[in-house]
C-alpha cells in the first residue's frame, strides 16, 4: 500500500520535458503498413567497415551540431549543462547497439560497428544518433538516478529487490534499461518510465534529425527490423532494449507532423 502511493509520487516527479505526440489513427495505420513492409523485406546488406565508418563521420557532422544546438535551447535555465557531446565508435562491443552515457562528466555517445554496418542508409544512422541524444536532452539520467534512489528505499523497505538500487546508481547505459525497469517496475507499479523516455528520446531523435537534414521516418525504419533480443552472449540487443514496435513508428510519425503545425515541439504541462 506505501508503496503504491509512493510510486504515484514518483511518477509525477519525474516526467518529460516535452510532449510525446499521440498518433492519431491514420499515423497508426500508416505506421502499421510500414512495419508489415519492413518485415517482408529480408534482404539485407552489410556494409564494409570503411563505408561504415564513413557513414558515421559523413552523418555526425551534421547531427552533432544539430543536437548541441538543441540541447543549448532546452538547457539554457541550467547552469553548467554540458552539450557538447563526445560522438564515437564503441569498437569493442560486438552487437548491434547504440546508447548514451556520461563518461568522466562528459556526455558521451557511442555506437557500435554491427550496428553501423547493418544501417540502410545516412537517416538510419541520423535518427540512432539523434535518439541518443534525446537521452541527453530529457535528462534521463539524472531523471532515472533520482528515480533509484527514491526506489531504492521503498525496495529495500517492502521488498528482497536491495540489488535494484546498486544496479541502478552508475551511470545510464541503455543495455540495462529493460533488467533495471523490471526490478523496479515490479515493486512499484510499472516500468513506464524507461518506455517514457524512450519515446521522449524518439521525438528529440525526429526533431534533431530532421534539423540536420535527414528524413526521420526513414530513419526510424531502422527499428522496425525483425531482429532476436537476445544475442549469443545473452547480452541484450538494441531491440532487447529499444521494442521494434509500431507504436514508435508511429509516433515519429506524429511527431514529423506536429512539427510541421506547431513549427517545434511542445514542452510538457
Ligand atoms: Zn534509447
Amino acid at each position: 500500500m506505501v508503496a503504491v502511493i509512493v510510486g504515484v509520487g514518483l511518477l509525477s516527479g519525474c516526467g518529460t520535458t516535452f510532449k510525446i505526440p499521440k498518433a492519431a489513427k491514420s499515423e497508426v495505420s500508416v505506421a502499421s503498413q510500414m512495419f508489415k513492409d519492413a518485415r517482408s523485406n529480408t534482404a539485407r546488406t552489410i556494409l564494409s567497415s570503411t563505408a561504415a565508418e564513413n557513414r558515421f563521420s559523413r552523418v555526425m557532422l551534421r547531427v552533432k551540431p544539430a543536437g548541441q544546438k538543441v540541447c543549448e535551447e532546452v538547457t539554457s535555465d541550467i547552469k553548467n549543462f554540458i552539450c557538447d557531446v563526445d560522438i564515437s565508435i564503441d569498437t569493442k562491443m560486438s552487437v548491434r547497439n547504440a546508447y548514451f552515457t556520461y563518461r568522466k562528466g562528459t556526455p558521451s555517445i557511442r555506437m557500435s560497428m554491427p550496428l553501423l554496418q547493418d544501417t540502410e542508409s545516412d537517416d538510419e544512422v541520423a535518427f540512432v544518433m539523434s535518439h541518443e541524444f534525446g537521452h541527453l536532452i530529457g535528462r534521463h539520467i539524472e531523471k532515472q538516478k533520482k528515480q533509484a534512489l527514491t526506489g531504492a528505499i521503498i525496495l529495500g523497505a517492502i521488498t528482497a529487490y536491495g540489488n535494484a538500487y546498486s544496479a541502478s546508481a552508475g551511470t545510464y547505459y541503455d543495455p540495462n534499461d529493460v533488467v533495471r525497469g523490471m526490478e523496479i517496475g515490479a515493486a512499484i507499479g510499472g516500468k513506464s518510465y524507461s518506455q517514457t523516455y524512450e519515446l521522449e528520446s524518439d521525438t528529440l531523435g525526429t526533431y534533431i534529425a530532421q534539423l540536420a537534414g535527414y528524413d526521420p521516418v526513414k530513419g526510424a525504419q531502422f527499428f522496425v527490423r525483425p531482429e532476436n533480443t537476445r544475442t549469443s552472449a545473452g547480452k541484450l540487443s538494441f531491440w532487447g532494449t529499444h521494442p521494434p514496435d509500431e507504436k514508435r513508428l508511429a509516433t515519429v510519425l506524429a511527431t514529423v507532423n506536429s512539427i510541421r503545425q506547431n513549427g517545434g515541439l511542445l514542452k510538457s504541462k
